[in-house]
């Protein structure tokens, strides 16, 4: 249970003479308390809300709100208002606030800057559930393979692909909407396919395959030389390699 609400505390009192009472008519000094109220959650004043202003007689002893108060004891009032100063600990719950929002912020780690990341974002757009078999003959031949042997649940319909080959390396990102439906042992399958296709072993140097599989939102499979990570919530850093070295610091 959450509690919170409002309470006053009393800030100033101040007399005030030579005013005519409302009350008994006399000329007597009246005792003008100025409460402070505040919003508070489990007690801690979060922030002042306004005041609250009464008036007591000296002489009959009737407490009178701040719209019963006379013009004479209002204008009396008035000129001594300005003096009248909140007190800083009324936000002490604010503060206390905007602290552990600066400390949370000071600590976390600052957001990724490597270039490489946008890189690959932006190949992961790059992913098409038609491949062309002129420009990214790996994804066809890829797409004809898994259409073939995906069973109708797995969508292999909606399967994306990118293969992207230079002179020293290969990248491929496929989409698979339903991976994380499939078990461990079928996914290391899927990886064992893009290899069978990247590869090729007639070649006199064989070109290191980069691998990200990812379900449309995150990456799943992620097999690089120097890394392999089938898991729910794989990280994409290790395809970072394809792009070049990191940025120097
Ligand atoms: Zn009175």
């Amino acid at each position: 249970m959450i509690f919170y609400g409002s309470q006053a505390s009393r800030i100033a009192d101040l007399k005030i003479n030579g005013t005519t009472c409302e009350r008994c008519q006399k000329t007597s000094a009246q005792h003008v308390s100025v409460f402070s109220k505040h919003a508070h959650l489990y007690w801690i004043p979060l922030f002042p809300i306004g005041r609250v202003i009464v008036s007591e007689c000296e002489s009959c002893k009737i407490t009178i709100k701040q719209k019963e108060f006379s013009a004479p004891l209002k204008s009396q009032l008035q000129l001594q208002k300005d003096n009248i100063k909140t007190p800083i600990w009324k936000w002490t719950g604010t503060g206390i606030i905007a602290m552990l929002i600066f400390a949370i912020w000071s600590i976390s780690p600052s957001p990724d800057k490597d270039p490489r990341r946008q890189l690959l974002k932006n190949d992961l757009m790059l992913t098409s559930i038609y491949p062309e078999e002129s420009s990214d003959t790996t994804s066809a031949k890829l797409k004809t393979m898994f259409t073939t042997l995906a069973t109708v649940e797995f969508r292999s319909d909606r399967f994306e692909y990118l293969t992207k080959e230079d002179d020293e390396k290969i990248l491929v990102l496929i989409k698979m909407p339903e991976l994380h439906r499939v078990v461990d042992e079928e996914r290391d399958a899927i990886i064992q396919i893009v290899e069978m296709f990247t590869s090729n072993e007639e070649a006199e140097n064989v070109k290191p395959v980069y691998i990200g599989v990812s379900n449309g939102s995150r990456m799943i499979l992620v097999k690089t030389p120097d890394s392999y990570e089938n898991d729910d919530y794989a990280s994409q850093k290790p395809l970072y390699a394809y792009y070049g070295n990191p940025p120097a610091e």
